[in-house]
């Protein structure tokens, strides 16, 4: 019986490094970098002006105001601009180089234009309203670090240095094998007994979230020598290999026994989290594989808790761990101190009002629920209004 934290650690430890690809910038989102993205040239590139206006040398606001210059030339976004005329002023657009010789810019609202010459009531700054070359990024900086999972704000800073490409880490492949003789493919013609697969494609999407990619494997029924069939097909060509039932200790859970059959070398864990059941971690080969429960609640929570970070890890993530935020309990919460509780939660504000049915069959209250809050596996409970640790369900 391992406690979550030490389960987890086990896991990622285990992590294989997937190898690295060129992705074009436009597929880059939800990828992990794979080497330092650094700035080839200073960013901005040149020295620019941040507003509408005028540039100007400060030089010549000496004295008191007010000050009337002549404009010549003016710079705009895009060109090469004229260095500027000793004494004079030039018209500058928003994004347009500093002319030489200009150290300051005035925002057009603060200047009255009288024909040929601009007139200015207040003295600029030196430097005003000028974007300096390499103030945002100097040259040969790190722009986005390796490791780092690409959010669409990272791309933008990605091609604003400059880039079309980047080297990501290869998304790991994971097939999918659901066991269970009453399976059947959602929306299919219903016999008696059989239930829809609903572990399979939420467990796809969620391997998809975690930049890797789902391959549903054909399910098998309940007989050990098509378990093993099944395993030895899924087994071909992926980096994980996800099992669904069949892990725990029934008559009918052949799961286990296909799985050392083929020659899988199994670490079996009865982790300490509540809801769970018996959570088999191992390999074959090159290839890791985890047997989940098959109760859809504890088979999307356990794969959600375990197998997302271990998808990150496998992809070089430097965070391969959900991020954890607090909320306070509208209500009390008891648990059985000795496993460390996931409890289903909606969030309003920054009040977490937990599902009435925190029962492991019920996947309504997953399906509605804003985050898992967590209590350790020592704590007997919490009381209404008190802090508490939670996973944002969005955020995994
Ligand atoms: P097992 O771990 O195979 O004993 O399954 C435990 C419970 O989860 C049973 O009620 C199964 O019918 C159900 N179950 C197993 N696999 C799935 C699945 N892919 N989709 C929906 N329910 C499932
Ligand atoms: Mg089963």
């Amino acid at each position: 019986m391992l406690p979550f934290a030490d389960a987890l650690q086990r896991i990622i430890e285990s992590a294989p490094l997937m190898g690295h690809e060129r992705v074009e910038l436009g597929h880059g989102v939800g990828r992990v970098l794979a080497e330092d993205l650094m700035a080839r040239a200073p960013l901005p590139g040149f020295d620019y002006s941040a507003m509408d206006g005028y540039a100007v040398a400060s030089s010549c606001f000496s004295g008191t105001g007010p000050w009337s210059l002549p404009v010549h030339g003016e710079s705009r976004a895009g060109a090469l601009a004229a260095p500027l005329m000793v004494g004079s002023t030039c018209r500058i657009f928003t994004g347009a180089p500093i002319p030489e010789g200009a150290d300051a810019v005035v925002m057009q609202e603060d200047v009255t234009r009288e024909g040929e010459r601009a007139s200015f009531s207040v003295a600029p700054a030196l430097g005003a309203h000028i974007r300096r070359q390499g103030e945002d990024l100097a040259e040969g900086a790190v722009a986005l670090g390796k490791g780092t999972r690409l959010t669409p704000f990272q791309i933008g800073l990605a091609a604003a240095v400059d880039r079309s490409e980047l080297l990501v880490a290869r998304r790991p492949r994971v097939a999918i094998l659901c066991t269970g003789e009453e399976l059947r493919s959602p929306g299919s013609a219903a016999t008696p007994g059989s239930i829809p697969d609903s572990n399979g494609p939420s467990l796809a999407a969620l391997v998809a979230r975690a930049g890797a990619v789902p391959m549903l494997v054909p399910r098998t029924g309940d007989t050990l020598e098509a378990t093993e069939a099944a395993l030895r097909g899924a087994l071909r060509g992926c980096d994980l290999l996800l099992t669904v039932g069949g892990v725990s200790v029934g008559e009918h859970d052949l799961v286990r026994a296909a799985l050392a059959r083929v020659g899988a070398q199994l670490e079996f864990w009865k982790v300490l989290i509540r809801p769970g059941k018996p959570l088999a971690f191992g390999r074959h080969g090159e290839t890791l594989i985890l047997g989940l429960p098959g109760n859809p609640v504890s088979a999307q929570l356990t794969f959600a808790l375990f197998g997302m970070p271990l998808l990150r890890a496998m992809q070089g993530d430097r965070k391969p761990m959900p991020a954890r935020g607090r909320a306070r309990l509208h209500s009390a919460l008891r648990q059985h101190p000795g496993r460390t509780g996931f409890y289903r939660a909606e969030l309003q504000g920054d009040l977490a009002i937990t599902a009435s049915n925190q029962a492991s069959g019920s996947a309504a209250s997953l399906a509605h629920a804003d985050a898992l809050v967590i209590l350790p596996a020592d704590s007997a409970g919490l009381a209404a209004g008190d802090s508490v640790e939670l996973i944002r369900l969005a955020e995994l």
